[in-house]
């Protein structure tokens, strides 16, 4: 049975902290491959600083070249409209029905995971594996937790790694990871001022930023 992580977000754009986040994921969880999902945002209304998903698209495959186990999925780009993680599950797992889906999301995005649509289902018919983020620690995160109060919560030490069998038994896996403190606010706020962002971004990112002169 093939395990997939559903890794989320704007990814505008994407940085090493992702890359970083979801490294450590595939090294201590056994999960066959971790598929990036940029979100759709609408280009008006609000989200000046969000550039068209074509490029955040294009900027995530760049960056996922050279690692077999990552995957661009272009589900939520193609589907005009909030992105809800729930209607992206439903569709992962009615064309897909007999592989495994995680969502995989860092320790700031979960503590607002009650403004999610649907949360509770969403935490039911789900694992969620929760990365920690600088900032955003273990206890944090047990706080949203003691509130939503899940079946089964799983902390990963620094180090410690979960078994195929340990992830199939499902809940919220809480990672603890170092990951460094990169963020695509701060990115693109470097790009405004004119300063440069070579080891935030992979290589290719940073020369496709500079091809399309985005967030300058
Ligand atoms: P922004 O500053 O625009 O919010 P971001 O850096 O937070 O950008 P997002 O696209 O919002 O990036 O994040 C997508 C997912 O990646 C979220 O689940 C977020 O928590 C996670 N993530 C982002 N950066 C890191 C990091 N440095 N370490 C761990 N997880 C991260
Ligand atoms: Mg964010």
């Amino acid at each position: 049975m093939i395990f997939n992580g559903l890794f989320g977000g704007t990814f505008n754009p994407i940085h090493n902290g992702h890359l970083k986040a979801a490294l450590e994921v595939i090294a201590r969880l056994p999960l066959d491959r971790v598929l990036f999902i940029p979100s759709y945002i609408p280009p008006h209304k609000n989200h000046k600083e969000v550039v068209p998903v074509r490029h955040r698209l294009k900027m995530v495959e760049i960056a996922c070249q050279g690692y077999l186990k990552f995957l661009v999925s272009d589900v939520e780009a193609r589907r005009p409209g909030p992105s809800y993680s729930i209607s992206t599950l439903k569709k992962f797992k009615t064309t897909f029905q007999d592989e495994k889906f995680f969502f995989i999301v860092g320790s700031d995005a979960f503590l607002e995971i009650d403004t999610w649509k649907d949360y509770s289902l969403l935490l039911k018919e789900c694992s969620f594996i929760v990365v920690t983020r600088p900032g955003f620690g273990l206890e944090l995160v047990k706080k949203v937790i003691d509130k939503i109060r899940p079946a089964n919560l799983f902390i990963i030490d620094h180090k410690k790694t979960i078994s195929k069998e340990e992830l199939l038994i499902g809940g919220i896996y809480l990672l603890e990871a170092a990951t460094p403190d990169i963020s695509s606010t701060e990115i693109r706020r470097r790009l405004q001022a004119g300063l440069p962002i070579s080891g935030l971004v992979p290589k290719g990112v940073e020369d496709y930023i500079k091809k399309y002169k985005l967030y300058h």
